[in-house]
C-alpha cells in the first residue's frame, strides 16, 4: 500500500519525517516504495527547519498562514490553525497534485497532535478539502493525543483535542488514535522520549505497507495484505498495536530439525507477540468495542504456518467477538516474529468521551455557572464546537 503522507504542525511534521525515513529504508533494503509523497505543513518556519528527511524545497515543506502569523505559529489557537488552512489549503493541494508519483497513491494519511494549534486546526480542514477533491481516495488521520501533564495543566489542550477529534471524525474515513502517554519512558529526557515515541508510532507501518508492494516471489505471503484489505478494515475510531518475539538462531548440528520442543516454542512466540500487540495498543480501549479487526504477521518463512495463523485468529476473535477479522502474513523478517493488530470501527473510546465531557462541562459552566450537564454520548458529540 502506498500512502501520501501530510504532516501538520510540529508533531505531525516530525512523525511524517519518520515515515520518510522508513520509506528510504524500504527502498534501500527491499527495493520498495511505501509512500508516493511526503510533505510537512506548518505555520512555524522554525519547526519546518528542524526536520531531517523531508525534502527542503517549498513544495515539500509548506508554510501556511505566513501573512497572519509571520511564520511564528498560531500559539495554541486551533481555530486560527483551521482558518489559515482554509485560506492556504490550495498550496497544499497543489503540492500534492504535482507530486510525480501521486497517481500511485492508495490513500492519504494526515498526521498531527490534537492538543496544539496548527495540526489540531489544519487536519480537519485539509481532510475535508482532500475528500472534496479526491472523493474516491480514502483519507486517514493519525491523531496524537496529549500527555497527561498537558491535559492536567493546560485547559486549552483538552479543548483543542475535543474540537479537533470531533471535526476530523466527521470527515476522515478513519481516525487512528495514538496516546502519547502510552509510550512514555519515564527515565528519558523529553526530546529523547519524543524521538523514541515517534519511531514506535511508525514502526508497525513498515511491514504492513511493504507487504502488498513486495515483488520478489520468495517474500510473498500465503495471504498477502494489500491496500484493499487495509482499506476494508480502516473505519472510524481506530487503534493499532505491535508486538514481537525474538527467534533464536538455529544451531545445527545441536538442534534437531523438527524437535517437538522447538515446535511448542514456535507457537508460544506467536501468542507472546499478539498478547504484546494487544497490551500495547496505541490507545487503551476495550477490543470488544471493535467492529473490524486485522492481525498481520511478519516472520521468517519457516516460522509461519496455518496453525499459527489460526491460533492468532482465535485469540483475536475471543477478544473482539463482534469484529469482522482480516489477516495477512509476510515472510520477510530473519530473527523476529512481529504481530500487528488493528482494531477499527470502535463503538466507544473512553478517553475521547472524557475529552468531550470535560469540554461540555467547561462550556456549560462558562455559560450558566457550575451546574453539571447530564448528556448522552450523541448529544455530547453534537455540543462540541466544530472547526469545519
Ligand atoms: P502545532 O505545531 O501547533 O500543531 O503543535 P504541536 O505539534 O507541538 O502539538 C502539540 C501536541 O503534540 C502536544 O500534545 C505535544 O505533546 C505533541 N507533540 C509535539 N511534538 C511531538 C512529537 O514529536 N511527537 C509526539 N509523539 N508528540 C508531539
Amino acid at each position: 500500500m502506498k500512502l501520501f503522507v501530510i504532516g501538520c504542525g510540529q508533531c505531525g511534521g516530525r512523525i511524517a519525517d519518520e515515515f520518510c525515513r522508513i520509506n528510504v529504508k524500504a527502498r534501500v533494503q527491499r527495493g520498495i516504495d511505501i509512500v508516493t509523497g511526503i510533505i510537512a505543513v506548518n505555520t512555524d518556519i522554525a519547526d519546518l527547519s528542524g526536520l531531517s528527511f523531508i525534502r527542503r524545497d517549498y513544495q515539500h515543506r509548506i508554510v501556511i498562514g505566513g501573512q497572519r502569523t509571520s511564520g511564528h505559529g498560531v500559539g495554541k489557537i486551533n481555530e486560527l490553525g483551521a482558518e489559515v488552512a482554509r485560506d492556504d489549503g490550495d498550496k497544499v493541494l497543489e503540492a500534492i497534485s504535482t507530486s510525480p508519483q501521486f497517481a500511485e497513491t492508495d490513500a492519504f494519511l494526515l498526521i498531527g497532535g490534537c492538543g496544539g494549534g496548527t495540526g489540531s486546526g489544519a487536519i480537519p480542514v485539509l481532510t475535508q478539502q482532500l475528500k472534496d477533491r479526491y472523493p474516491e481516495k480514502p483519507v486517514y488521520a493519525l491523531i496524537v493525543l496529549p500527555f497527561k501533564h498537558e491535559e492536567l495543566t493546560e485547559e486549552r489542550t483538552v479543548y483543542n483535542a475535543a474540537t479537533c477529534l470531533k471535526s476530523v471524525y466527521l470527515v476522515a474515513d478513519a481516525v487512528l488514535l495514538v496516546d502519547n502517554q502510552r509510550y512514555v519512558r519515564k527515565n528519558l529526557s523529553l526530546r529523547r522520549n519524543l524521538f523514541r515515541i515517534n519511531s514506535s508510532i511508525v514502526e508497525p507501518f513498515y511491514n504492513l505497507l511493504c507487504s502488498g508492494e513486495e515483488k520478489r516471489p520468495e517474500f510473498i505471503g500465503s495471504k498477502i495484505l494489500d491496500a484493499g484489505d487495509i482499506i476494508q478494515t480502516l473505519t472510524g475510531w481506530t487503534v493499532i498495536g505491535h508486538g514481537k518475539a525474538p527467534i533464536p538462531r538455529i544451531n545445527f548440528p545441536f538442534n534437531i530439525k523438527g524437535d517437538f520442543v522447538d515446535k511448542v516454542k514456535e507457537a508460544q512466540r506467536g501468542v507472546k507477540a499478539i498478547n504484546e500487540a494487544i497490551g500495547e495498543l496505541s490507545l487503551r480501549c476495550n477490543p470488544k468495542d471493535a467492529r473490524k479487526a486485522l492481525y498481520f504477521v511478519s516472520a521468517p518463512h519457516h516460522e509461519m504456518n496455518v496453525e499459527l495463523m489460526n491460533e492468532l485468529g482465535t485469540i483475536l476473535k475471543r477478544l473482539a467477538p463482534d469484529a469482522i477479522i482480516g489477516s495477512g502474513d509476510y515472510p520477510r523478517e530473519k530473527h523476529v516474529l512481529n504481530v500487528t493488530v488493528i482494531l477499527s470501527e470502535l463503538a466507544y473510546v473512553g478517553k475521547i468521551m472524557d475529552y468531550f465531557s470535560r469540554v461540555i462541562l467547561y462550556l456549560a459552566t462558562k455559560k450558566r455557572g457550575a451546574e453539571r450537564p447530564q448528556r448522552g454520548i450523541e448529544e455530547a458529540f453534537r455540543d462540541i464546537p466544530s472547526l469545519l
